[in-house]
């Protein structure tokens, strides 16, 4: 993709649609709309997935707790979703094995959960990827035998899926192109002017240029997570605020610290809220924290006391693994940006706030879609451009069909065997050099577009070198994410083409320079821009690092 193309056209044309923010949200209905056949823009302010879009859990699930909340229609549309995403993503999406265990000062006993489980089993119509299994005490720990014994009373096993949050995002944003849409990141909405209706004229400002212009548009959306409130201001709409977002920490341990194998979700001993532990590669993901946030999304940094209540809840689940915050290899907190006025809203705690989303239209063609999660973007979308459809109809303006975004593959997603796709990358990739643990990344990150990778690596043999050694990353993707996949700064790729930035710690300089110098070569950068964007990406790292000194401070009693 060539971002001065798109930004041309977005200089030059007018469009039926266009979408205000680059996450799962405004990514799914730009490519749903331009599918349909409207003339389609979207416009992201930071990177593509920037914002909640790339800190999340990574699960696309129906969701187990919100029974607890009697949700029931969110879990069944989030299952019916599961079960798309894992057909038209094979190579993003893949079952995860979950395990629930229960205790004897837990909430829930053996007979809540079994029927807990066949609830959940049924609102998926009994087609998940296979039903629950109640397990007794010895089974569970014959599986996991890293879990407290001390009063457990058995637990259950099921499955969801994993998928990796940033690519998910940034396969809708190429689908949407190819299908038509103009996009563009780093482009930034500062104003919508709805004086001369019909039509939008949206002012844009070019972080990278500073150039600014105006955009038209007959209808506008505002999709843009934690910043609805804000991007709503910006078009002048004086409604009282549609948001109540919460603050989620992750933090990443190596997997061996706690030996798992399968995916947890388990109830935290200091307040009873549900927590996952989940393996990612030879990681494991602990998440979240649940807490009000008020300030500017884009400062939002995990806290000591967010890491602290991750590590408890881990040890009391595990106790031989004795986790401390020298064992966090990175950190990462995110904002839901949750509705207040969702469906089934709770008595206004912060787990209690609904994750349903909404859909707000303004008389003059504004749109507004906010809440929702990764794993129903797909079907907010089709919602939302359903609404949209009917509004651009009365201005006689008509798409070319119906939403068929639920059987379409997203781009490398057309293949139906994995086991089939993956020999026939490994055999190509063993011959360039390229290990087998790569091989895997390689297939899940690009699927069957992992043959245009390879054929970097066929033109420059040193392009099948690892990113950083032991991490399974070869360079061949540095120079794919900035000529394909819009990568424009050396954060783009180590937090989101990739996910080096989490996975390497104390060898984060490291990663950048390496990661720099091949940016450098296919981009034309000078030594002063290489160490603007390494200067640029360790305080993004400082940043979500800043809780040890938090920790460290307690430690000295001070
Ligand atoms: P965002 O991803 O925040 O995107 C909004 C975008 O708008 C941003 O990129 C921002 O830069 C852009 N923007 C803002 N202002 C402007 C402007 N003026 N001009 C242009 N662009 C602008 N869901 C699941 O299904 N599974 C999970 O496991 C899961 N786990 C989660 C864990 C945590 C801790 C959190 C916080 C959320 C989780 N979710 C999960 C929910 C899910 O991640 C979010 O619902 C989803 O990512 C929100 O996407 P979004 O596109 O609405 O917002």
């Amino acid at each position: 993709m060539d971002r001065a193309e798109h930004l041309e056209r977005l200089r030059t044309e007018a469009f039926d649609l266009l979408i205000i923010g680059g996450g799962i949200t405004g990514a799914t209905a730009a490519r749903d709309a331009a599918r349909r056949g409207y003339r389609t823009a979207l416009l992201e302010a930071r990177d593509f997935a920037e914002g909640t879009s790339s800190r999340s859990s990574r699960l696309i699930h129906g969701g187990l707790r919100y029974l607890e909340h009697f949700e029931f229609d969110l879990v069944f549309e989030g299952s019916q979703e599961r079960r798309r995403l894992l057909r038209i993503a094979p190579h993003h999406v893949r079952p995860l094995e979950f395990l629930f265990p229960i205790y004897q000062d837990g909430k829930v006993g053996r007979v809540k959960l079994d029927a807990g489980m066949w609830l959940y089993d049924a609102l998926s119509l009994f087609r998940n990827i296979e039903r629950h299994q109640m397990l007794s005490e010895d089974e569970l720990l014959e599986r996991e035998p890293g879990l407290r014994a001390d009063g457990l009373l058995g637990g259950a096993r099921y499955f969801d899926a994993q998928v990796d949050d940033a690519r998910l995002v940034l396969s809708n944003v190429i689908a949407a192109a190819e299908a038509g849409a103009a996009v563009a990141n780093r482009l930034e909405v500062c104003e919508v002017d709805t004086r001369d209706w019909p039509g939008h004229t949206v002012r844009v400002v070019d972080r990278e240029s500073g150039e600014e212009w105006s955009v038209d548009a007959l209808v506008v959306l505002n999709a843009t997570g934690p910043w609805t409130d804000c991007t709503a201001a910006l078009a002048g709409v004086k409604d009282d605020p549609m948001l109540q977002p919460t603050r989620g920490t992750h933090i990443q341990v190596s997997r061996d610290r706690i030996g798992h194998e399968h995916a947890f979700i388990f109830e935290s001993p200091v307040d009873g809220r549900v927590m996952f532990v989940l393996p990612w590669r030879d990681f494991t993901l602990i998440g979240t924290t649940d807490d009000f946030h008020e300030g500017r999304p884009q400062d939002v940094a995990p806290t000591a006391d967010d890491v602290r209540y991750l590590l408890e809840s881990t040890n009391h689940l595990f106790p031989d693994a004795d986790l401390a915050a020298s064992d966090v290899l990175s950190a990462w907190a995110g904002l839901r940006p949750l509705v207040v006025e969702g469906r089934g809203s709770g008595d206004g705690a912060e787990g209690e706030v609904s994750r349903d989303f909404v859909v707000r239209q303004e008389p003059m063609g504004f749109f507004t879609i906010a809440g929702g999660k990764l794993t129903s973007s797909r079907a907010m979308a089709e919602q939302v451009v359903d609404q949209i459809a009917e509004f651009l109809a009365q201005a006689d303006v008509k798409g070319k069909g119906k939403c068929d975004t639920a059987r379409v593959p997203l781009p490398g997603g057309d293949f139906e065997d994995l086991e089939a796709l993956h020999a026939h990358v490994s055999t190509r990739a063993a011959d360039l050099g390229i290990d087998a643990a790569a091989t895997t990344r390689l297939v899940r990150a690009y699927g069957t577009r992992t043959d245009d990778v390879l054929d970097l690596v066929r033109e420059s043999r040193e392009l099948a070198a690892p990113m950083l050694e032991g991490l399974p990353y070869v360079a061949a993707e540095v120079v794919y994410a900035a000529r394909c996949e819009l990568a424009l700064h050396l954060e783009d790729v180590l937090y989101r083409r990739t996910h080096l930035a989490m996975e390497t710690h104390a060898r984060f300089r490291n990663a950048c320079e390496r990661t720099a110098g091949f940016m450098a070569a296919e981009l034309g950068w000078s030594e002063d821009r290489v160490a603007a964007e390494i200067e640029r990406a360790e305080s993004l790292y400082a940043r979500d690092d800043a809780w040890r000194a938090g920790l460290s401070t307690d430690a000295n009693g001070e």
